[in-house]
């Protein structure tokens, strides 16, 4: 098995940053077989061991910082039951976004006191399972908290609730969320609407929440600032926070080379401005556009490479410094306040695979190989416009003839012309054979489920967890 490297001057290679473990299965084609005969195709494999090493990196920084925290999963980034137990069985929390994910996070015997339901639409039986469990709530607007007191009063409990901010200000602008409660409103109604002395008398106040849309350390420190400022007002009043939850977002590091990633940007605009062979299907520009002659707009993509990414991230959030000249970190630990953190898509990074079959090998009629892949696009899918991780190519027959490197597509199975896997034309070492396998590596991050669906009625794929060092599988539905 090889990167395609020595193709990388005519069609750009993004070469991902792979694990010790994803290695191992690639290279034993036995066990890659008995795989597809047992479960079929597409396959998702997943390892424990980064998911751990990922809580790890943030429980330190956290430490580094000597501040009170928890680190929740959030469970919409994958759908396995293994990460949500996992996470549990490591001490941290799960943010679950779902009457369904709270219930399964219950049955799986996760820590109530460790869950929160950040879930941006609540219905009666979500609220009412939380309530009863004693799950804390995150509560975005004014009639999200009449009903959750209507229903905690009927319950006849006083509960503990979380507020969401947003409308913080960065550089003099209010940024837009169409999540939360409006900064310049939310302290008045906390201390006019909740607790004890209020109308809303079975909800307290018990801390903040916020998650951000997009990955500046800057807007995110900025916010976190504000939270605090927040904070004091209510302390003002006798309120306390005892925590702020600062989502999640945390970017992740998918390659391996800076200069790949911008050596990729720069042939796609030459490709865009037709000077050169399109190095994407259709040419497509994955967010560049060309109009009279000018190249527009930018890549709609996940920033696959980022030289500051989880860990450092978290870091540069804490570290920054504050208009009264002290580290938000010092701020949260004076003011005795637990910082909570949602990562999804980082606390995932390194922990799955997607494998699938070769099906067929066909030229297109202008004159491209296109290789029919036993999946489909929404097995491979977020919202990023492409997947921008090479695969890897893993041949099943022992007679690999030598032959020249060959660029293809890669499509499923939909009755869609827009089924393509990657937009992103792939080198191969050889044209594959039918069975042979590619691998696409670190998908677990929303990769894999968020967009899966059932049209056709085909199956969904099937996740697979390794143990004893990748050397067995077990079905994720037989996690209890
Ligand atoms: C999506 C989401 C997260 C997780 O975001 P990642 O980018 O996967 O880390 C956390 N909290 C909330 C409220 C979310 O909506």
């Amino acid at each position: 098995m090889k990167f395609p490297e020595q193709s990388a001057i005519k069609y750009p290679s993004l070469t991902p940053l792979v694990s010790r473990w994803m290695k191992e299965i690639w290279i034993n084609g036995d066990q890659i077989r008995s795989i597809f005969e047992e479960y079929g195709s597409p396959v998702n494999i997943h390892n424990g061991e980064p998911f751990k090493n990922n809580i790890e990196e943030y429980r330190q920084v956290f430490n580094q910082h000597s501040l009170k925290h928890t680190i929740c999963f959030a469970r919409k980034a994958n759908k396995c039951r293994f990460f949500p137990k996992e996470a549990n069985r490591l001490g941290g929390g799960v943010d679950v976004a779902s009457y369904r994910e709270l219930e399964q996070c219950l049955d799986l015997g996760c820590n109530p006191d460790e869950l929160v339901v950040t879930a941006a639409v609540k219905k009666e039986p979500l609220i009412e399972l939380a309530i009863s469990n004693d799950v804390l709530l995150i509560l975005d607007n004014e009639d999200e908290c009449c009903k959750v007191n209507r229903m905690a009063s009927r319950h006849q409990k006083k509960i503990e609730v979380g507020i969401r901010l947003s409308g913080f200000y960065v550089n003099g602008q209010k940024l837009y969320s169409r999540f939360g409660f409006d900064i310049d409103h939310a302290a008045e109604f906390i201390l006019n609407r909740l607790g004890e002395q209020n109308e809303l008398d079975s909800i307290q106040f018990s801390g903040f929440h916020f998650h951000l849309d997009g990955y500046s350390i800057h807007e995110r420190a900025s916010a976190l600032e504000q939270t605090i400022d927040q904070a004091d007002i209510l302390k003002r009043h006798d309120i306390t926070t005892s925590f702020i939850d600062i989502g999640g977002g945390i970017l992740t590091n998918y390659l391996s080379s800076k200069t790949e990633w911008e050596n990729f940007q720069k042939e796609l605009q030459k490709a865009v401005k037709g000077k050169r062979d399109p190095i994407t299907f259709r040419n497509d520009g994955l967010g560049y556009k060309l109009s009279d002659g000018k190249l527009w707009g930018e890549m709609n993509v996940y920033p696959y490479f980022n030289e500051i990414s989880k860990g450092t991230f978290l870091d540069r959030i804490l570290s920054h410094t504050t208009e009264k000249g002290k580290t938000v970190a010092s701020l949260l630990r004076e003011k005795d306040i637990e910082i909570r953190i949602e990562p999804g898509r980082s606390l995932l990074d390194q922990t799955g695979i997607t494998l699938a079959r070769v099906v067929h090998r066909k030229k297109d009629s202008n004159g491209n190989w296109l290789i029919g892949l036993e999946m489909n696009r929404s097995q491979l899918y977020s919202s990023s416009t492409d997947f921008l991780l090479d695969p890897v190519y893993i041949p099943m027959s022992d007679s690999l003839q030598k032959s020249q490197d060959v660029p293809v597509y890669l499509v499923g199975g939909y009755c869609l012309e827009s089924d393509i896997i990657l937009k992103r034309k792939i080198v191969l070492p050889t044209l594959p054979n039918i069975g042979d396998v590619i691998c696409f590596p670190n998908t677990a991050g929303y990769m894999m489920h968020f967009y899966e669906t059932h049209s056709h009625l085909f199956e969904l794929s099937t996740n697979l967890i390794a143990v004893r060092n990748s050397k067995e599988f077990i079905r994720d539905e037989e996690i209890k």
